[in-house]
């Protein structure tokens, strides 16, 4: 079984104690990843800290974003390598791995560098006795940051922090989801082959309550936390983090609406729902689970979904053809089940799966769950209000525009809403009626990296993205000095 090695200092940690991660599409181990112990994690926390006193403490902006360029294009170089290394991980359809993840991850790295060039100087004059005085904005590493990062889009994710981060010249402990470590650890060796000094970027690998996640984050030694997952863990990282305090950034779980008005281009709006269902089996924190359909179009387009539903092709991740990968763990495919069962209990009408996939040999063992569509249940369902996270939704009719934006508000999260519509002045309404940190319109997952990211409610504090990236990996000093009047 491949070994996956913490990394830290530089170098290669042997293995030591460790799990077996299986394979999601078959079940079966497919690698032994290290856990990391609290001294390890202890170890790259200094490793992370001595290195900020280091060639890499006296770094210029310019070094430190020619370094990203240097870093995506040797991502770039080992595209195949880096889609093989995550499919092995995650059972992700290896399309759409190659022609969208692990781009946009890359994309990610080029985008921060381009982001840091731009950073806006900031300076104010301000009139004084006798003179003025010059106000100039500068920014100072953070420090040590500990990012904890989620299983679902594995390296993509990391990116968004891991970038912005090293742009400001911060150092860095990474511990990626125990479900999906390789990525983590081929960014750590890509970054030192592209000349990161040692301790700049470690990785801790491990799981997350009372083992590596909750060692890093309650590591006195570490100055900031971001991390990526479930709301209830966002809770548990933000009061480790409360000792000291600490800055959190905290990108958390969606329940997220889509509004579909009788207006919109049917067949866009219903090409697009799915997407935003059935991508990477559900397990995207922006994925639609919940459908409000206006009621004229209800019929057709729940028959649309439900053909969209039934033309997908799970199986083998690493043929061109399959659109549909599995769960990413035996937990994660009972979950997902365990929610099936209690839509039935509560009632729910099934219009498409509703189950377990059963799937031919070698994939018999695997993670696969159905794509599943339900009608019928109140919005005070559980189904309707919990994070299932996997692919799956509810559809139901509304009648009225007020009516159907405080329904999509009548959720604990507020991360994404999607609206299709073709009229301008309905999209603008009903945009800025929606309490989420991103409304999409007639689209689904287009992302700027300029533009703030991040939930409202329960889905987040803080947002990344652009110059509010550049703020959370800074220390902004205000250096005021005197000039007198000549
Ligand atoms: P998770 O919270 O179970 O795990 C995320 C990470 O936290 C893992 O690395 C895990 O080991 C670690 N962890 C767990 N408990 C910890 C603790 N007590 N202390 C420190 N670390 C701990 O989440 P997941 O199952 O990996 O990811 C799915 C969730 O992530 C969903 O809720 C999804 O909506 C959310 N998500 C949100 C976004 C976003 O941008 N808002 C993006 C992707 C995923």
């Amino acid at each position: 079984m491949e070994p996956v090695p913490c990394f830290v200092g530089g170098a290669e940690v042997p293995l030591g104690a460790g799990f077996d991660k299986h394979d999601p599409a078959t079940g079966q181990p497919n690698a032994r990843v290290a856990e990391a112990d609290a001294d390890l994690v202890d170890a790259a926390v200094s490793a992370a800290r001595a290195a900020l006193r280091g060639p890499w403490g006296r770094t210029t902006p310019d070094q430190r974003i020619a370094f990203l360029e240097r870093l995506a294009a040797h991502m770039e170089a080992n595209l195949a390598a880096i889609v093989a290394a995550e499919i092995a991980d995650t059972g992700k359809p290896v399309t759409v791995t190659t022609n969208i993840e692990i781009p946009r991850a890359i994309a990610n790295v080029r985008a921060f560098a381009a982001i840091a060039r731009q950073a806006p100087e900031e300076t104010y004059e301000t009139k004084v006795a006798g003179g003025k005085a010059r106000n100039r904005v500068l920014r100072h590493p953070v420090g040590v940051i500990g990012i904890v990062a989620p299983w679902n889009l594995p390296l993509l994710l990391l990116t968004w922090k891991v970038a912005p981060a090293l742009a400001c010249g911060n150092t860095i402990v990474v511990k990626p989801s125990e479900h999906s470590p390789r990525t983590a650890l081929m960014l750590a060796r890509m970054a030192k082959a592209c000349g990161l000094p040692d301790g700049v970027l470690n990785v801790v690998h491990g799981h997350g309550t009372s083992a590596a996640g909750q060692f890093l984050v309650s590591h006195p030694g570490v100055d900031a936390v971001s991390f990526t997952g479930e709301t209830r863990t966002g809770e548990a990282i933000m009061r480790a983090a409360a000792a000291g305090p600490r800055p959190v950034s905290l990108e958390l779980g969606g329940k997220n609406p889509a509004l579909i008005f009788a207006d919109c281009d049917l067949d866009a709006a219903i090409a697009g729902t799915a997407r935003s269902m059935f991508d990477n089996c559900g397990q995207v924190c922006l994925t639609t689970e919940r459908v409000f359909v206006e009621r004229p179009i209800f019929e057709r387009f729940a028959a649309g979904l439900v053909a969209a539903a039934k033309a997908l092709k799970p199986g083998d991740p690493r043929a061109p053809e399959t659109t549909l990968g599995p769960a990413i763990s035996a937990v994660q495919r009972e979950k997902v089940l365990g929610l099936y069962a209690t839509a039935k209990a509560e009632g729910a009408q099934v219009l498409a799966g509703g189950g377990a996939l059963e799937m031919p040999a070698p994939f018999s063992h695997g993670y696969w769950v159905e794509p599943t569509l339900w009608a019928g249940l109140p919005d005070t369902a559980e189904i309707c209000r919990r994070e299932v996270f996997g692919p799956c939704a509810h559809l139901s009719v509304f009648d009225d525009e007020d009516e159907v934006v405080a329904r999509a508000n009548a959720s604990e999260f507020g991360l994404a809403a999607t609206v299709w519509s073709t009229d301008p002045a309905r999209v603008e309404r009903v945009g800025a009626g929606l309490e989420s940190g991103t409304v999409w319109a007639n689209c689904w997952r287009v992302r700027d990296e300029r533009a703030p990211f991040g939930g409202f409610k329960r889905s987040g504090i803080g947002r990344e993205g652009g110059a509010r990236s550049l703020d959370f990996y800074s220390e902004l000093k205000t250096l005021c000095v005197f000039e007198p009047a000549a």
